[in-house]
């Protein structure tokens, strides 16, 4: 079974982004780019040199629902005439055009984001939905842990990796111990856990960074040889790489706890702290990373918080 890496041009700060083409039946696209003119030129192109088009495929599967990585599914899944589109059920949150901002905007409130940040945040929101088509209940099938997508010639089985959003799922070849893993393993950069509202009960939000550790150890425990992300180059040893992780991880907790004044502080004013003159974008990513961190070292015991004003407030313990 043959696992051709495809480059595809985004318009984000990230850049390309790898989607993967399993070239034998059913012709099958992990991951499609964003919905621009260059990309699905891109793609046609890659198709065409693979003796293929886009009504060859037969099914799409992703990783996750970024527009980066979900933006051409709705468009592929037309001309492909009904190609199945499989996401994890998590994912439903994003999969309508992003995170329902409504709900994001309770977290972000409840991160003590003020008023003005909120109506630039929303128009960024609304900025980066057009570069996705909506995705309804009826186009997609639903990815579960440990199902395996059958090919001619071989097996990929499903493993939820929650964290960078909570229905991130990855692929593992078992004959090879190939992982295709979208945002959930990354060459260069610490994958940002993103600000997201509780799959299960909505109106809590994602503890995304203890559910991304869990994700990372429960990959080290696959052994993958090699593994695809989403961006940048293969990775091929993954455990000095789960190591750096690690160590990146509970360093920026470190610092984030030691920007915790006396007074305590909410994630916003943290991320401020910890990220002073960003632009919008990452604003954004700066206080889902403060989140993610705060929540973690509190429920770690390592933080105090309580609610004050509508907002949530860390404290370092006495
Ligand atoms: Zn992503
Ligand atoms: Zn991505």
């Amino acid at each position: 079974m043959k696992i051709v890496p495809i480059s595809l041009p985004t318009p984000f700060y990230i850049g390309p982004v790898n989607v993967y083409l399993i070239p034998e039946d059913p012709v099958t696209l992990i991951d499609t780019g964003p919905k621009t003119k260059e990309a699905v030129d891109t793609l046609r192109a890659a198709l065409r040199a693979n003796g293929l088009a886009v009504a060859d495929i037969r099914r799409i599967v992703l990783t996750h629902a970024h527009e980066d990585h979900c933006g051409l599914a709705r468009a592929l899944r037309d001309e492909a005439k009904d190609a199945e589109v499989l996401v994890h059920g998590w994912e439903t949150g994003h999969r309508a055009g992003r995170l329902e901002y409504d709900e994001t905007r309770q977290l972000l409130v409840r991160a003590g984001v003020p008023p003005d940040e909120l109506e630039v945040m929303r128009r960024m929101y609304a900025g980066v939905r057009q570069y996705a088509d909506s995705l309804d209940d009826g186009h997609c099938g639903e990815l579960t842990d440990e199902a395996e997508l059958e090919f001619e010639s071989g097996v990929l089985q499903v493993v939820h990796t929650p964290g960078h959003t909570p229905g991130s799922c990855s692929f593992i070849r078992h004959a090879d111990r190939t992982l295709i893993a979208g945002d959930c393993v990354l060459k260069r950069i610490t994958p940002n856990p993103i600000l997201s509202p509780d799959p299960v009960d909505r109106s809590r939000r994602f503890r995304s960074l203890e559910e991304y550790l869990v994700s990372l150890a429960r990959v080290r425990a696959l052994a993958p040889t090699l593994v695809l992300g989403g961006h940048g180059d293969a990775v091929h040893d993954y455990e000095e790489l789960f190591n750096r992780y690690l160590r990146a991880i509970r360093d920026r907790q470190a610092q984030i706890i030691q920007m915790v004044p006396a007074k305590g502080a909410t994630a916003w004013e943290v991320s401020r702290a910890m990220f002073p003159g960003t632009d919008n974008v990452h604003r954004f990513l700066g206080v889902s990373e403060a989140v993610a961190h705060l929540d973690y070292a509190h429920s770690e015991g390592k933080l105090a918080l309580e609610i004050s004003d509508g907002s949530e407030v860390y404290r370092k313990l006495a």
